[in-house]
């Protein structure tokens, strides 16, 4: 069984952590947040005092945090852990960020002899807890194969999208259609209330049709008609807005790196953004609904 450093115990990152302390694997992990410690603790993990304690001794190490900066931050350095991790260990980024800072990564890595993929999720916090997300996962083949057995007990779709970043950019590419289509999903709930059609009965059409997709077939933003999501519960996430606009952004950023236009998704990062600056940031990310539904 291996030894893994585990660094960023949040929304995903425990539930994370706590799959691989399951299968026995001994984690080490460390967290700014006090209360995040204690809950990996408590699952059976250990503590670390830094993000070098985290690294020192350590086969895997792998991050899940919100943003490239706290990726860089906590990698590089003389306190980071590329410093103090062991040659050829294997470091793994789950966190969803820039595909040329991700690239840099790499290679920073690769200079400190460690294995590297970018290996970003999709599948949410009920996905992490159940060990079912699916791995996107960027790098060479032999750090795709090294990451396997820990990815697995993580998740249930493991796909190896090519060469450094391609995570990554898989990521922004699926969030930037789920973005878009929580929208349009939400528009049309609006459209059939002002028409006299029930959501229920839309949702019964729309599941059966040409529209159906993830937003609403697993995720829709009206309450009462599924189980376990958002609406139910006042819009409690889940994925933030904040999150999605943070992934739409990501989305603009590379494609205007790319020289190409991406209509739809710049609308929908506005829309996006209009949520969080009317303070609803910290809503899940199907509240967007509420910027349509006004009467
Ligand atoms: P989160 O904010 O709940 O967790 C991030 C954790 O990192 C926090 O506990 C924070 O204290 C910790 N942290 C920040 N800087 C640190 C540092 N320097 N050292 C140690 N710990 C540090 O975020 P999350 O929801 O778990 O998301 C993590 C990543 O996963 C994001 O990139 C997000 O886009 C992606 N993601 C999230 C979801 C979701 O549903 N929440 C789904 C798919 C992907």
């Amino acid at each position: 069984m291996a030894r893994i450093g585990f660094i960023g115990l949040g929304h995903m990152g425990l539930p994370m952590a706590m799959n691989l302390i399951k299968n026995s694997h001994t984690v080490t992990g460390f967290d700014l947040s006090p209360s995040a410690m204690k809950s990996l603790a408590t699952a059976g993990g250990i503590p670390a005092k830094s993000v070098k304690e985290a690294a020192i001794s350590q086969d895997v190490m792998i991050t899940m945090l919100q943003k490239g900066a706290q990726v860089e931050d906590v990698c590089l350095g003389e306190n980071g852990l590329f410093a103090n991790a062991p040659k050829q260990s294997l470091f793994i980024d789950c966190s969803s960020i820039d595909v040329q800072q991700t690239r840099l990564i790499h290679k920073k890595a690769h200079e400190c002899s460690l294995n590297v993929i970018d290996a970003p999720v999709s599948g949410g916090v009920a996905g992490a807890e159940k060990a079912t997300l699916t791995f996107m996962v960027g790098g060479t083949d032999d750090a795709f194969k090294a990451a396997q057995p820990f990815l697995s007990v993580m998740g249930k779709k493991i796909i190896h999208t090519g060469a450094a970043g391609s995570g990554q950019a898989a990521k922004i590419c699926n969030n930037m259609i789920l973005g878009i289509s929580m929208i349009a999903v939400s528009e049309a709930f609006v459209l059939a209330q002002q028409l006299g059609l029930s959501a229920e009965k839309l949702f019964e059409v729309v599941t059966n049709s040409s529209g159906q997709c993830w937003a609403i077939s697993q995720y829709p933003p009206v309450k009462g008609l599924l189980e376990n999501v958002p609406a139910n519960n006042h819009y409690k996430p889940g994925f933030t807005a904040a999150m999605m606009l943070k992934d739409l952004n990501l989305s603009q950023q590379s494609a205007a790196k790319a020289a190409i236009k991406t209509p739809i998704a710049e609308q929908a990062t506005a829309l996006y953004q209009q949520l969080v600056d009317n303070n609803m940031g910290d809503l899940d990310f199907s509240a967007i609904i509420k910027l349509f539904d006004q009467k």
